[in-house]
């Protein structure tokens, strides 16, 4: 991969305190725990970018990385996890206020990324987001994550179920371990295949 840079460039805690709009945006969606900072940390390529949270659910803030690959700039946002246990009714219509204000409204956002833990189940969270994003015209990515803890056939037969019920094309859904380190690559490829999507399908008729 091309040099690449990374840092912290905006946080913001509600949709009023959204930086001004700029380099195109990911947002990276999951539920608590399911390894979202590890993952961002290793697309960054810095190793504690993004906290490593031993408290689940504790920042309820928006990140806003932004990392530079040659002359290419992407935001990588990171969305506060959901699906902790025992929160306030207010903190979770404070979270979809957030999140949903975010995502509804912003022009520089080409994609969501799911996170999700490769050994759970996916639950109506997953699903409703799924269908949600899909709704408002926001392409989906899933990154299955802690592929690590499943030997490789199990692994495989995980990765094939989970698209199925994702409902997702295999490119969109990507096996990946931030603690052995892989997927991190194909990731990348499917993030840019929606950023840089190729003009038409080859067909460049001219008058
Ligand atoms: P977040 O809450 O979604 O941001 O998740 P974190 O990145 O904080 O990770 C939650 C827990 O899962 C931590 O204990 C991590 O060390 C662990 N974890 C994250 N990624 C991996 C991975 O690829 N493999 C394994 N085995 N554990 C991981």
């Amino acid at each position: 991969m091309s040099q690449r840079s990374a840092k912290l460039v905006a946080t913001a805690a509600d949709v009023e305190g959204l930086p001004r709009a700029g380099a195109p945006e990911i947002a990276f969606l999951g539920r608590s725990n399911a390894g979202k900072s590890s993952l961002l940390n290793r697309l960054a390529g810095r190793r504690e970018l993004a906290r490593v949270s031993a408290t689940p659910g504790k920042t309820r803030l928006l990140h806003f990385y932004e990392v530079t690959r040659g002359a290419r700039s992407v935001l990588l946002v990171d969305l506060p996890g959901y699906g902790w246990a025992r929160v306030s009714k207010d903190e979770r219509v404070r979270w979809q206020r957030l999140v949903e204000g975010y995502l509804e409204r912003r022009e520089p956002l080409r994609a969501g990324v799911l996170i999700q833990d490769l050994r759970r189940d996916v639950s109506d969270d997953e699903r409703e987001l799924l269908a949600w994003l899909a709704a408002r015209g926001i392409p989906a990515i899933v990154a299955l994550t802690k592929c690590d803890k499943l030997a490789p056939m199990r692994r495989a037969e995980r990765v094939r179920a989970l698209s199925r019920e994702f409902g997702l094309p295999p490119a969109r859904v990507i096996a990946t371990s931030a603690q052995a380190r892989f997927g991190i690559d194909l990731l990348w490829k499917a993030i840019d295949a929606l950023l840089h999507p190729r003009s038409g399908a080859g067909l460049e008729l001219r008058s």
